[in-house]
């Protein structure tokens, strides 16, 4: 599903070079879930910039869903990204004066869908809102506002699911009902990658691979899952 390989991203800062990635080389199957760790700095931006197709590599090869991401030209990155990728982020982005309802069907017209709404109907009922569809972001919890944003993360039906710390604005509680969500989400087929900083959620994610200056330093598989 996923291929990196000797992966390097480059910014420029003034004069100075900044290697966010430095030689990064990582395979995610179809299915997996992992957590990606690591200090502030250390280059998880970065790779999940890459990974959602929002931006090239400056060296290295990257293949996702089986197109090479440098042989692909910026329009053909959208059409890809859309059609395979969801996010998630820490900062809950919806539109303000938009229902629950209304935010989950925007990235269907994105994307071709003209009436949605059964459709993000069910999403929402998935998520447990259910009973809230046509609630305003304002008059929902941060969970709820959470669980509203996931729901237009798989909105089109993405074969990968990125959150870059999606439970960060949340207590501990909540954040481990969105972390349950992401497993059942994971357990129908999505392949899942979340950035996280809490140690709790990132012991029960089945994968840890973990970055220090753009380079991996351990990728850990455990057998199983707890909880
Ligand atoms: P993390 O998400 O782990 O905090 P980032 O991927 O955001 O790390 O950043 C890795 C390094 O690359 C940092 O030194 C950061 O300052 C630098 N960096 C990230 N994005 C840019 C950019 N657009 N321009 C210049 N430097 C950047």
């Amino acid at each position: 599903m996923i291929q990196i390989e000797n992966v390097t991203k480059t910014y420029r800062r003034g004069r100075e070079e900044v290697h966010a990635l430095n030689g990064l080389s990582l395979q995610v199957q179809k299915g997996e879930f992992v957590g990606i760790l690591g200090p502030s700095g250390s280059g998880k931006s970065t790779l999940m910039n890459l990974l959602g197709l929002l931006d090239y590599p400056t060296k290295g090869k990257i293949i996702i869903a089986g197109h090479t991401v440098e042989k692909l030209k910026t329009w053909q990155m959208d059409i890809l990204r859309r059609k395979t990728v969801g996010f998630v982020f820490q900062q809950f982005l919806l539109v303000p004066t938009m229902s629950a309802l209304q935010n989950v069907m925007l990235p269907m017209y994105f994307n071709g869908k003209q009436s949605a709404a059964g459709q993000a109907a069910k999403l929402l009922e998935k998520v447990g809102l259910g009973g809230r569809l046509h609630h305003l972001p304002s008059q929902m919890s941060g969970g709820e506002i959470q669980r509203v944003a996931i729901a237009c993360a798989l909105a089109n039906n993405p074969e990968i699911l990125l959150a870059d710390e999606p439970t960060g604005n949340l207590d501990s509680k909540t954040a481990r009902e969105v972390y349950t969500l992401f497993k059942e989400i994971n357990r129908a087929e999505t392949t899942v990658i979340i950035v996280t900083h809490n140690l709790e959620l990132a012991y029960l994610i089945p994968r840890n691979i973990t970055l220090l200056d753009g380079r991996m330093i351990s990728d850990v598989q455990k057998d199983s899952a707890i909880a």
